[in-house]
């Protein structure tokens, strides 16, 4: 059965989608730790990363950096944290989180956002990526 993540790539499950290029999808945590918590996932599902083929992982991190950069351009933070942690969903994710404090980075508190405050958000980091 596909993954949550797999559905959301091909358009099954609607996401606030940030990017994508033939390996990988970028789109926003729907629970964020932030404002401009993002999502990336490899397109090939696999469940745990140190499983990825060198290729695909290395595709993967340069795709997580260029979204990360965006995102740290479009939103206001000290830094963009990557963590590549969770057991929920058994396919790959790099989380992208915009740190004000490390209290962004524990997963133990999360922020509200409307669907018009996603959209915003994810219009706004789209932009750094042009
Ligand atoms: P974990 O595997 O523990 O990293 O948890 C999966 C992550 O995916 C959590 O941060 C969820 O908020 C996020 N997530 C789950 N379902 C969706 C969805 N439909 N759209 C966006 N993010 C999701």
């Amino acid at each position: 059965m596909p993954s949550i993540f797999t559905k959301i790539i091909t358009g099954e499950i609607p996401c606030y989608k940030i990017a994508e290029d033939a390996d990988n999808f970028a789109f926003l945590d729907i629970n964020p730790n932030a404002q401009g918590h993002t999502l990336c996932v490899p397109k090939k599902e696999v469940d745990k990363i140190l499983d990825m083929d060198e290729a695909a992982y290395m595709k993967l991190m340069a795709f997580s950096r260029k979204v990360g950069r965006a995102i740290e351009a479009a939103i206001p933070c000290k830094r963009v944290g990557m963590s590549v942690i969770g057991l929920e969903v058994p396919h790959v994710h790099v989380h992208l989180i915009p740190l004000q404090s490390m209290q962004n980075a524990t997963f133990q508190h999360k922020v509200s956002m409307t669907p018009e405050e996603f959209e915003n958000t994810a219009s706004k980091i789209r932009k750094h990526l042009k």
